[in-house]
């Protein structure tokens, strides 16, 4: 069921699987991919205004089968946008461009230092406005939330991190469960190097399953939220196909075992853009 949901903390239901747009380029490459995953069962849509193609995937939106409230559209506010009357300004901005007048969820990027608060206010205002259905985080470490939880009146409803065979961050994930706050992969592809492990390909020949069907299947299985990414039509509708098959607790223990906290993308304590 292409279509499962984990439940947030405000009883909104998010699609565990979403189909993530970093990189694609505005126009027709990231409007087809919206296209092409909406009209094979995709539900969730996961861009940014750092993407520089929140048009194209608006567009994609309406050129698809799916009814814009059948797709769950996520964006987030860019580290030179924050404090609250710049977000405020921002999410006014992304909503035009994605030619929508709601979203789904909205995240904060990264934990900008000094700024993060604010910018949390100005979500819970456009929250409580109803003009999101839920609010969350991005690249947010534990001292982070927990800063974060000192003044906020609202709990996150997600945070999304890098998140990988290579980089489990178990901890940081049993805090979330603990506060009520959805954890959500990103890069669950390792950008690609998970394609290189023998102990994928091990795994994808003994399941008779692709190897980014094994690894989205534990992010499943472990109840993270994924968003692999991909432009290509044949690759967008195979990464979905991961329903039909479940990995054994073994074998979801040994995916747990490569944890090295290996990064492919920037440290939350140690990013400067
Ligand atoms: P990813 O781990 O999803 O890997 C994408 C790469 O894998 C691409 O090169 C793609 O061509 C390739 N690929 C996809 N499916 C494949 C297949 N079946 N076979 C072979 N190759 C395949 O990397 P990502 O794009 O960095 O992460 C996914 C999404 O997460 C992004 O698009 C974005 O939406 C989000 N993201 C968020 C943050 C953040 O700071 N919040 C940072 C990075 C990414």
């Amino acid at each position: 069921n292409l279509q499962g949901t984990f439940e947030l903390n405000n009883g909104v239901q998010m699609p565990y699987l979403g189909l993530g747009v970093y990189l694609s380029e505005d126009g027709s490459e990231v409007i087809n991919a919206v296209k092409d995953a909406l009209n094979h069962g995709y539900r969730h849509i996961d861009t940014a205004s750092f993407y520089h193609n929140e048009e194209g995937v608006g567009v994609g939106i309406k050129e698809s089968d799916v009814d814009r409230e059948d797709v769950f559209l996520v964006t987030k506010v860019w580290n030179t946008e924050q404090g609250y009357e710049n977000t405020l300004k921002a999410f006014d901005a992304s909503l035009k461009r994605l030619g929508t007048d709601y979203l789904d969820l909205y995240l904060v990027h990264w934990p900008k230092e000094g700024l993060y608060k604010d910018t949390w206010r100005a979500l819970e205002k456009l929250y409580k406005e109803k003009r999101i259905r839920a609010i969350g985080v991005s690249n947010f470490m534990q001292h982070h939330l927990e800063d974060l939880l000192t003044s906020a009146e609202i709990v996150p409803m997600v945070n999304q991190m890098e998140f990988h065979p290579y980089l489990v961050q178990q901890d940081l994930i049993d805090f979330c469960t603990e506060k009520g706050i959805q954890y959500e992969a990103w890069s669950p592809l390792m950008q690609g190097h998970i394609f290189d492990l023998d102990i994928m390909k091990n795994l994808a020949a003994k399941y008779n399953k692709t190897i980014a069907q094994i690894v989205l299947r534990w992010d499943l299985q472990k109840g993270v939220v994924t968003i692999p990414k991909s432009s290509n039509k044949n690759r967008i509708i195979s990464n979905a196909d991961l329903f039909d098959f479940e990995l054994s607790n073994e074998d979801v223990q040994l995916l747990d075992g490569l944890d090295r906290d290996k990064r492919f993308g920037p440290d939350p304590n140690n990013f400067d853009f």
